[in-house]
């Protein structure tokens, strides 16, 4: 594993040593639809806040114009706007040399699933292609973060590495996985129009500034032909934006269902979802591939 784990990491430097960097700025200005722009304090009222809910982000961890925020409340639509979509599956990367080498091999794990699940093809970027992932950890706003889709130039997936307050983005792969997952233009799954037939949002429990956090899509926003997915590593968990302890914000309405959400993995609708979206299941051969890595291999 150390071996690997070295190997992985000269990779990495000889990757980065290709080409220079754009400068990143201390502080961004990731854009925010007029309508929830929120105080930054708000942050402290959150019991056990959680490091994808940024203050002043939409729902916590969506960078959005309010162009596509627009769009997106009445649907936003692959055939409206076409360039979201990564052409040909290929997302260009580069990942900040500031990240220690195990956090990269965590976001280098998180890349590796996604290459490995699904027909998109994460690249190291070659210094030159318009469009391609920053992941950096950016300090203002900090957390984990990403904008939905392809946004164009270098764009920025925003993950906060490990500090003296706890393991924030790179704890393990997953919260990686999730914010690039908006990057390849997901939304959360508590979002679908179908939603209040499977979950039970709290309002009454929802720190008021972030109520319209909890919006669904319209119903011609549904892309996906899978069923609703608790297991989803896009779903929110429990007490995201809880006003406080023992206060819930989104409980499951089916029976037998315990858990919301998670960060490990891609469950079997994540993975089916991301195929579709990407049509990987256009060529018969493919469709199998896919299909039976996602059975198989997805939680
Ligand atoms: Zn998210």
């Amino acid at each position: 594993m150390r071996l690997v784990l070295v190997v992985l990491v000269a990779v990495l430097q000889e990757e980065n040593a290709r080409y220079i960097l754009p400068t990143v700025p201390d502080v961004v200005h990731p854009p925010v639809p007029d309508d929830v722009k929120v105080d930054d304090d708000l942050a402290y009222m959150m019991e056990d806040p959680d490091p994808e809910v940024t203050p002043g982000l939409f729902q916590g961890d969506m960078a959005m114009t309010n162009e596509i925020y627009n769009y997106w409340r009445v649907g936003i639509r692959w055939d409206v706007f076409p360039e979201k979509l990564w052409d040909n599956g290929t997302v260009p990367y580069v990942i900040s040399p500031i990240y220690e080498p195990a956090e990269q091999v965590t976001i280098m794990k998180a890349i590796h699933i996604l290459n490995f699940m699904t027909c998109i093809r994460f690249v190291p970027w070659d210094g030159r292609t318009k469009d391609y992932l920053l992941i950096w950890p950016i300090k203002y706003p900090k957390g984990c973060w990403s904008f939905v889709g392809r946004f164009g130039g270098a764009q920025i997936v925003s993950l906060q590495a490990p500090d003296s307050t706890g393991p924030n983005c790179l704890g393990t792969e997953g919260r990686a996985v999730h914010e690039l997952m908006h990057a390849l233009g997901i939304f959360h799954e508590q979002s679908r129009w179908d939603r209040d037939k499977f979950v039970k949002i709290h309002m009454d429990n929802i720190i008021p500034q972030f109520k319209s956090n909890f919006d669904k899509q319209s119903l011609e926003n549904t892309t996906y032909s899978f069923e609703y997915d608790y297991d989803s590593i896009m779903h929110y968990g429990k007490n995201f934006f809880s006003k406080g302890k023992g206060k819930p914000t989104i409980t499951p309405k089916m029976p037998g269902v315990k858990r919301l959400g998670q960060r490990k993995a891609l469950s079997k609708g994540d993975c089916l979802k991301l195929n579709d979206l990407y049509g990987c299941f256009d060529n018969p051969r493919l469709r199998r591939k896919y299909y039976t890595l996602c059975q198989f291999m997805g939680i």
